[in-house]
């Protein structure tokens, strides 16, 4: 057996080692508390479930769904859209129901790379970009999201050889890992860089709907000129705390929508129906649960930013998302932290670099872990101390 020399190339998954030392300690009877899950604790809405077993016991939705999704879910996307960001969508050109938004990122580099062909790609970020990118046979350029840009590219420092090559652009705010958040001058000033350079952008937008202290996220589509030469992916999996029923979105250009639903349509048989039921029920019912959850993360987002701050990291309170992205203390890498974390207090977060070559000095901590283990977790990493620093000596 010899197999293709895309999954020979692959690499072995970012965090592998970490949770495979958490299941040894944890073997041992050690008591060990994970902030590195990004996966919303809280369960989905009930109202949500309740239309899920409904449709469930409907023999009409126990056939294959078509590839595009219900028409009634197209709508209530596009509904959606129009109402949380007064951006028009037609529903049957411009909206394209994914199982989970991962899929759609993923597959959307079959539509745009060919063998050596570059999509431009954040670093750190979310490895689905580049992944993708490299099993098709085309190469990622990294752009560093680093605190000096606001953990925005610099998209006037690609090079121009880079970007003759360049046929996609990876954008993904609120981000994941840094926190960060983009306002609608970034989006405004990407689109004419696009279209500038002959770009395809693909947003990557999970979190506009977890964000903090007022804060409300903005669309990729309500830059000017976004439907032109873009598309936003979206999820109902963070919004509603759905990653479990694997539902998504992609809105936006036409073509690009169409391009994607001729590659689906070749690989997957859509999305089953009783879970496109639930996700009209998750866009269209009540909104009030999102409130609801983001008090619980703001308020975790507050207790871990004041212990990570007391044992002398330096970590801010991000406006949105998920994750407190946390400077390491001086002396050490992000995997010296995460092991040395791990190892002294029992806590478990994610290393930075695991993100990219950008993500160095910085490690990952997720606001979706229960209030129980919440509790034990603060006292544990209150109770860190920094043995590499340099003692303080006079004279
Ligand atoms: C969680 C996440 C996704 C995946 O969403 P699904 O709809 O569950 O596939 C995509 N992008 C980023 C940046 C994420 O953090």
């Amino acid at each position: 057996m010899k197999l293709s020399k895309r999954v020979e190339n692959l690499l072995p998954y970012l965090f592998v080692e970490i949770s495979q030392k958490i299941a040894e300690k944890r073997a041992r009877g050690e008591d060990i508390v994970s902030f590195a899950i990004g996966d919303p604790d809280i369960p989905t809405p009930p109202h949500v479930i309740d239309r899920l077993c409904q449709a469930a016991q409907d023999p009409a939705n126990h056939r294959y769904p078509e590839t595009e999704g219900l028409p009634e879910l197209r709508q209530a996307i596009a509904e959606w859209y129009k109402k949380r960001f007064g951006v028009s969508l037609d529903a049957d050109s411009e909206v394209l129901p994914l199982i989970g938004a991962k899929e759609g990122i993923a597959h959307i580099a079959l539509c745009f790379i060919d063998l050596g062909d570059i999509a431009l790609v954040p670093d750190p970020a979310y490895p689905v970009f580049s992944v993708s990118t490299m099993l098709v046979g085309g190469e990622p350029y990294y752009m560093p999201l680093t605190e000096e840009n606001k953990f925005l590219p610099d998209l006037d420092a690609i090079p121009a050889d880079v970007l003759k090559q360049s046929k996609l652009l990876w954008l993904n705010y609120p981000n994941n890992p840094t926190g960060a958040v983009a306002d609608l001058d970034f989006f405004n000033k990407a689109v004419r860089f696009a279209q500038a350079h002959d770009l395809a952008i693909c947003h990557d937008a999970p979190y506009s709907e977890v964000a903090y202290d007022g804060y409300q996220p903005v669309s990729f589509m309500q830059a000017d000129g976004a439907k032109e030469i873009g598309v936003e992916f979206h999820s109902l999996s963070k919004s509603y705390n759905m990653t479990g029923w694997r539902i998504g979105m992609v809105v936006g250009n036409a073509e690009m929508i169409d391009a994607l639903r001729r590659v689906k349509s070749n690989l997957d048989s859509g999305i089953p129906q009783a879970i496109q039921y639930a996700a009209i029920e998750a866009l269209t019912g009540p909104q009030d649960c999102i409130q609801k959850h983001n008090a619980i993360y703001q308020r975790r987002r507050d207790l871990i930013i004041d212990i990570l701050n007391s044992i002398g990291l330096d970590a801010k309170p991000p406006k949105a998302g998920l994750y407190i992205w946390a400077k390491v203390p001086q002396g050490y890498t992000s995997v010296d932290f995460t092991t040395d974390l791990l190892e002294k207090v029992g806590v478990a977060v994610t290393p930075g670099v695991g993100y990219g070559k950008n993500g160095e000095g910085y490690v990952r901590l997720s606001l979706t872990i229960p209030d129980a283990g919440l509790v034990k977790g603060l006292s544990k990493l209150a109770g860190w101390h920094d043995t590499r620093r340099r003692p303080f000596t006079s004279k």
